[in-house]
């Protein structure tokens, strides 16, 4: 570490004094002074960046009680305990306290004794709390999670779009919006939505260098997680992310059965079990939180040490958010997600049958689209994410060599293969199947003929009187599934329909005309564990 620029100024005093940190990390100090000079911001930062201080110090500061408007309910009482420690006065309202609780309170922030109080964004939209704010004075509001506010995102909350009101309310008091995750549309909407036209945006770099992402084909899901756990994260913390409730209670039995000490988490237990597991993991050390994405938003614990994905995460700014909380403490940690043709079958079939408009829908099937291009890149995973999150990656680059050197991709390159004839043979099976029998099948059926298996099913379709039948034996059937995958993440195949069927796409011909050569990804001989490198 360099030794720091001496610190002067009340943000500085306030970051010693009741923070115990010496020094501003990234562009804090900037922000801090911006608000506490009255100014708007709009600030992206990862996760672990250290978004808080952004809004609690210019709190301590400005004259009056900074509001913070947070959806994470149940963590309120440990933020505010947290701060309370630190002789912070701080208070918050919401829909789990009593009434005596919430009274008190109030008189606390009319009474000008409160320096931060949190409040549900559902809260600020009932006539009798704004009445309370106009009887106190206000610091600043700082909205936190913003991108909850995005109709588009993962996260909305309809109770954000009320929020553009502050500012018709309350004027002069300065607003700071923050979150971990947007894409620039993201970003714009939030500045829109919440009628933040005038503010400063602030983003930090996206990059994680300590986390070393790696995706693998899924063959024995919770076998591959096994393997990770006890060779390379034995003993430590981690969170594992599958998509149902039932996944996550058999993961986390499984694990348990081998010698893993692990516990579920998933919005269909009650919310004692819940806060349980919840504080356990924060509080013990080695527990491995088998999870839905119910599980994470603003958990701060720094020294989770890998995040590991069973399932597709449904788009790449859920897959960041979620591999974010792996190594806030800056130690190496891994990001691993295990990811298979059924995935796809079964996220394209979730699109299909969601409610919500076309246009919806199309978003959906976008937010996938890139997520799956993310899996199936030969480049460095990290360039890709980053990109994604509009961001030049070359800073995050080792000197002298063209990727990160810590994602799977840059530790074992991929061998990439000419799959131009595999392709040709897989798309006229469809259109085959399609055009002779006009009939619709999906994957594994396909794979059946290309392979020349003589199934029941097989048979009762007199598919193998089809002349493609047989013409792929030359392949694995693993190979041919990875055929599917990557076909699909280049939209050269579709699935559709509640059976997940296979059908052609208008790119589809191009292909079947040879005019365009497809390259893919080797399909392993088994999947084994990259050496570490350390970025930096
Ligand atoms: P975020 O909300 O962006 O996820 P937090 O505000 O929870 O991140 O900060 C992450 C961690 O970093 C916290 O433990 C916090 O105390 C610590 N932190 C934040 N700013 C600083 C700083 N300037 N110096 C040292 N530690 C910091
Ligand atoms: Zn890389």
């Amino acid at each position: 570490m360099t030794s720091a620029p001496p610190l002067s100024g009340p943000a500085s005093e306030v970051l010693n004094r009741v923070f115990g940190y010496s020094a501003f990390r990234g562009e804090q100090q900037e922000i801090i002074e911006h608000l506490i000079d009255g100014g708007d911001a709009l600030v992206l930062m990862p996760t672990g960046g250290g978004k808080s201080l952004c809004y609690q110090i210019p709190s301590l500061v400005r004259e009056g009680t900074g509001i913070v408007i947070s959806p994470l309910i149940a963590l309120m009482q440990d933020q505010v305990d947290a701060l309370r420690q630190l002789g912070v006065k701080a208070g918050f309202l919401n829909s789990t306290q009593d009434v005596s609780e919430r009274r008190r309170t109030e008189q606390q922030f009319v009474a000008g004794e409160l320096d931060m109080l949190y409040v549900a964004p559902e809260g600020l939209g009932v006539p009798s709390t704004q009445r309370l704010l106009d009887q106190g004075k206000i610091a600043l509001f700082a909205i936190d999670e913003a991108h909850c506010v995005s109709q588009w995102g993962h996260d909305f909350r309809p109770d954000y779009l009320n929020l553009s009101m502050l500012h018709e309310r309350w004027p002069d008091v300065p607003r700071i919006a923050l979150t971990a995750t947007a894409t620039s549309a993201t970003r714009e909407e939030i500045a829109t939505r919440l009628d933040l036209v005038g503010a400063r945006h602030y983003t930090a770099s996206f990059d994680r260098p300590n986390i070393q992402y790696r995706i693998v084909g899924k063959q024995e899901p919770k076998r591959q997680l096994l393997d990770l756990l006890r060779t390379e994260h034995p003993g430590d913390a981690g969170i594992v992310y599958c998509l149902s409730r039932a996944s996550v209670e058999k993961t986390a039995e499984f694990l348990v059965q081998n010698g893993i000490a692990a516990l579920p988490y998933h919005a269909g237990l009650d919310s004692g079990t819940r806060a349980r597991n919840q504080s356990r993991f924060l509080r013990e050390d080695g527990l491995v939180m088998v999870a839905t994405i119910a599980f994470g938003m603003g958990i701060d614990k720094p020294d989770v040490r890998f995040v590991a994905h069973l399932d597709l995460p449904k788009s790449v700014e859920g897959y960041y958010q979620e591999t974010g909380r792996a190594g806030r403490d800056g130690q190496p940690s891994t990001a691993w997600l295990a990811y298979g043709l059924q995935d796809v079958v079964q996220q394209r079939k979730m699109i299909e049958t969601s409610d919500g408009d076309f246009a919806h829908r199309r978003n959906l099937a976008a937010h996938l689209e890139a997520m799956l291009a993310l899996c199936e890149t030969v480049q460095c995973r990290r360039a890709q994410l980053l990109a994604y999150f509009g961001q030049d990656s070359s800073t995050a680059f080792v000197p002298g060599e063209t990727g990160c050197g810590n994602c799977d991709t840059c530790i074992t390159p991929p061998e990439s293969w000419d799959g131009t004839v595999a392709a040709q043979k897989l798309l006229s099976t469809v259109l085959r199947l399609q055009r002779e029998r006009g009939q619709k099948f999906g994957a594994g059926q396909s794979i059946d003929i290309l392979l020349g298996k003589t199934t029941e099913k097989i048979t009762q379709f007199r598919h193998h009187e089809l002349s493609v039948f047989g013409i792929g034996s030359d392949l694995r059937e693993q190979d041919w599934r990875g055929v599917v995958r990557q076909l699909l993440a280049q939209g050269l195949l579709a699935v559709e329909g509640e059976y997940g069927t296979l059908a052609l796409t208008d790119a589809s011909s191009t292909v079947l005309r040879r005019e365009r050569q497809v390259m893919m990804r080797r399909e392993p001989e088994r999947t084994k564990a990259p050496r570490a490198r350390r970025a930096s």
